[in-house]
C-alpha cells in the first residue's frame, strides 16, 4: 500500500492535529489485523452465522431470455442482515472496534441504512451508539430513525448547513475529537481519511471474493463485466477489488438523476461537473462550485446523494481500470420494475442503477458472455418513494387514511 493512504493523487488524510493519534492509533490497528489470519476467520464466521454469507449468486434466467444476450447473474447482498452489503462494514468495524478496547460507537448517515446498520452492530456487540443525521434526513427517513431508536441508538439531527449527510460527517468528526478515548467512528463507505477508504473496501472485498468463486463454479468462467452502483464507492470496490486483475470489465454506475445536463445529479466521475478537491478528510472529486462550495445533489436513490467518491474508485477511473456511466431516475424505476416482475427480486433504488446500465449493455453481448450485477441491497425500505414515482393510488389512499387517523 502506498504510504498514508495516497492512490495516485487521491485519497490522503486531512484531519486536525488533535485527531492524528486516532488516525494512527486505527490505522495500525487495521494493518495489525489484516495480517492476523484469526481476525477473518472470525469475521467470516459472524457473517455467516449473524449475517447471510455466502450470499447466493442468482442466475436470473428470464430476464437474460428477456435481452437475449449475455448471462446475466445477480450477487445477492440484499440477503445480509439489515438488507444491504453495509452489514458486511459495520460487523467487520465492530470487531475492530472490540479489539481496540473501544465501549462506543457513532456513525453518520444519510438515508439512514448505514445508522440502522451501525445500530445493529452496536446492539449485538454491547456498544453505546451515537448517530447523526441531517435534520431534514430525519425528516424524510422515519421509519429508519424508529428503529435506530428501538435498537437502542441514540439519534442527534444536526441543523448546520444544508442538515444532510456531509453536515452529518462533519458532525461525527467533531464528537470523535472530544471522545477520541472510548470512541470508534464506524464510517460508512469507502471515503474520508486514510485508512477508511482502504478498510471498508476491505471488509467488502467478502463480495468479490464470494462472486469470482462462484462464477468459476456455475459457468466454468469469469464474468466478461460486472456492475456495480455507486455511492461513496463501497458496494462496487467490494465486488470489482477481486476482479482487479483479471481480463474482466469493471463498470461503476453513478446516479444520473434527473440527467447529467441538467445539473440535477450525483454523478461525480461519469459527469463533467465533479472536480478535485480537498474535503471531508481526504482529496477526491467533488461536485462543488469554483469557491469549493458543496453543489446540491439529486437521485431518487437516497443512498446514492453524495458530494464525494472514494478516492481508490478515482484513482482506477484515472488508470482507465473501472468505467464510469450513469442511468437516470427514470431508467432506474423502469429498471426496478422489469427486474420484480421478471424476477420476483426487489432491487434496491441504489441497485437498480447498476441493473439498468447493465440492461442497457445486456443485449449486445453474446450468449457465451456472463454479465454480474451486484444487488447491494432490497427495495423494500424504498416503498414510500417507489409507490409515490409510480403513482399508486391504492399507497396515496393508505397514507392519506393513516394521516387522517391522526388528525393531520
Ligand atoms: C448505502 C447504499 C449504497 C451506496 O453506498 P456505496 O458505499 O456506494 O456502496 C448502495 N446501495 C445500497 C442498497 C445502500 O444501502
Amino acid at each position: 500500500m502506498l504510504s498514508r493512504g495516497y492512490y495516485g493523487e487521491f485519497g490522503g488524510v486531512f484531519i486536525p492535529e488533535i485527531l492524528t493519534t486516532t488516525f494512527d492509533e486505527l490505522a495500525e490497528a487495521f494493518e495489525k489485523v489484516k495480517s492476523d489470519p484469526g481476525f477473518w476467520q472470525e469475521y467470516s464466521h459472524i457473517m455467516s452465522t449473524y449475517s447471510c454469507r455466502p450470499t447466493p449468486l442468482s442466475f436470473a434466467e428470464n430476464l437474460t431470455r428477456h435481452f437475449g444476450g449475455a448471462h446475466i447473474y445477480i450477487k445477492r447482498e440484499d440477503l445480509n442482515h439489515t438488507g444491504a452489503h453495509k452489514a458486511n462494514n459495520v460487523m467487520g468495524q465492530g470487531l475492530l472496534a472490540k479489539r481496540m478496547g473501544k465501549s462506543r460507537v457513532i456513525a453518520e448517515t444519510g438515508a439512514g441504512q448505514h445508522g440502522v446498520a451501525t445500530a445493529t452492530m452496536a446492539a449485538r456487540f454491547g456498544f453505546k451508539c451515537t448517530v447523526y443525521m441531517g435534520e431534514m434526513d430525519v425528516e424524510r427517513q422515519r421509519p429508519n430513525v424508529f428503529w435506530m431508536e428501538r435498537l437502542g441508538a441514540e439519534v442527534i439531527p444536526v441543523i448546520d448547513g444544508t442538515r444532510i449527510l456531509k453536515d452529518a460527517i462533519n458532525e461525527a468528526f467533531r464528537d470523535w475529537v472530544t471522545n477520541m478515548d472510548d470512541t470508534h467512528y464506524v464510517l460508512g463507505t469507502a471515503c474520508g481519511p486514510h485508512p477508511f477508504p482502504e478498510m471498508v473496501s476491505y471488509f467488502q472485498s467478502i463480495i468479490g471474493k464470494e462472486a469470482r468463486e462462484q462464477s468459476l463454479k456455475n459457468e466454468g468462467k469469469l464474468p466478461a463485466r460486472v456492475y456495480a452502483c455507486v455511492g461513496g464507492g463501497s458496494n462496487a470496490l467490494g465486488i470489482f477489488s477481486a476482479f482487479l486483475d483479471d481480463r474482466v470489465e469493471l463498470v461503476g454506475v453513478e446516479a444520473a438523476g434527473e440527467g447529467l445536463d441538467t445539473g440535477r445529479h450525483a454523478s461525480r466521475l461519469a459527469s463533467n461537473d465533479g472536480s478535485v478537491g480537498v474535503a471531508q478528510g481526504y482529496k477526491t472529486y467533488f461536485l462543488q462550485d469554483r469557491d469549493g462550495q458543496m453543489k446540491e445533489t439529486h437521485s431518487v436513490a437516497a443512498g446514492l446523494d453524495y458530494v464525494g467518491i472514494s478516492p481508490i474508485l478515482a484513482w482506477h477511473r484515472e488508470k482507465g481500470r473501472i468505467r464510469f456511466e450513469a442511468a437516470t431516475d427514470s431508467e432506474v424505476l423502469d429498471a426496478m420494475s422489469l427486474t420484480i416482475k421478471k424476477e420476483g427480486l426487489i432491487p434496491a433504488l441504489e441497485s437498480a442503477h447498476a441493473f439498468a446500465q447493465a440492461f442497457k449493455e445486456a443485449p449486445d453481448l453474446s450468449a457465451d458472455d456472463i454479465i454480474l450485477i451486484n444487488q447491494s441491497g432490497r427495495g423494500d425500505k424504498d416503498i414510500f418513494t417507489i409507490a409515490e414515482a409510480f403513482e399508486d393510488p391504492g399507497w396515496k389512499a393508505f397514507i392519506q387514511k393513516k394521516g387522517n387517523e391522526y388528525g393531520a
